[in-house]
């Protein structure tokens, strides 16, 4: 099985993480931006953190055999935070680097005015720099919030199907599936969607522009409930390949429309090199061999 985690904050996740996600068939993530939990206060941590999942995270991944890419953009909450808003004049020189294979997350929190203006910027700026966007929806009020989030996009002359919108459930699937955006699901260990309701999610309303992701960060998560989804369509009577549509080619051709979703050798890896290989990180050199200092 092969699988592609298409919402996953890994900058959280420990070096096991990888070795099973990769044990899992996991060949290729893609780590949206967001909000850290502690407050950011100045725009410098905002560009530390992009610099940090555009350089050393995807070498921390590809010493476990994972390809990792990234979306960036000013997450909801931070919106919010005036101290936040200068990053908006970083993130284009942000969305031209080769591993930004969309804008995002963006969306809403608490559905502010704030967040207002700063999600339909961020859309503009996808139009501009010809990315497809991530979108997040809330965790509260969400059917109000699915359905704002539909009326900026369809204002922001952004087409439909290279927007995702993200974190649905039953209650806000239908919204979107008319919609012509694709529809992500984030599988949580309690709470919120299961391995077996995004099965009946997929048998109500098919497997186009469905995706997957586990969502794993900082909090209460688990990096393998996409291979747990994936277990459960087979049990469900699903066939393995519309498990690889789901798992894979759906993710790979949402993302390939940024053109630059790289997947050259991403199969055929054989083994991971980590722990054996001596790889030394060349992104940022005033740190290297600093960890055995
Ligand atoms: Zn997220």
């Amino acid at each position: 099985m092969r699988i592609v985690d298409p919402h996953i904050h890994m900058t959280s996740r420990t070096t096991d993480d990888y070795e099973r996600m990769h044990a899992a068939g996991v060949r290729v993530v893609v780590e949206p931006s967001f909000w850290l939990g502690q407050p950011r206060t100045s725009v410098g941590t905002f560009c530390d953190y992009f610099d940090s999942i555009l350089g050393w995270e995807p070498f921390r991944a590809q010493q476990f055999g994972i390809a990792h890419f990234a979306t960036i953009g000013l997450n909801p909450k931070e919106a919010n935070d005036p101290r936040c808003r200068e990053v908006l004049t970083e993130l284009p020189r942000y969305l031209e680097k080769d591993r930004v294979v969309a804008v995002g997350e963006l969306g809403y929190d608490s559905m502010t005015r704030e967040e207002d203006e700063v999600f339909a910027h961020q859309l503009a700026l996808a139009v501009e720099h010809g990315l497809p966007a991530l979108v997040h929806t809330p965790h509260r009020d969400k059917l109000a919030g699915t359905r704002r989030t539909l009326d900026v996009v369809r204002e922001s002359g952004l087409a439909p199907g290279r927007v995702l919108v993200d974190h649905l459930n039953e209650v806000t699937v239908g919204e979107v599936a008319g919609s012509g955006c694709w529809m992500g699901f984030s599988i949580y260990p309690d709470t919120k969607m299961d391995p077996h309701r995004m099965v009946a999610v997929l048998r109500e309303y098919g497997l186009e522009r469905m995706v997957v992701n586990s969502a794993a960060d900082w909090g209460r998560s688990d990096p393998l409930l996409t291979l747990r989804t994936a277990e459960a369509m087979l049990e469900g009577g699903f066939t393995e390949d519309d498990v690889d549509r789901v798992l894979w080619r759906n993710p790979v051709e949402f993302y390939g429309q940024s053109e630059r979703l790289d997947l050259d050798g991403v199969l055929e890896a054989g083994e991971p090199v980590a722990a054996t290989s001596g790889a030394t990180f060349e992104g940022n050199s005033v740190l290297r061999g600093s960890r055995d200092a």
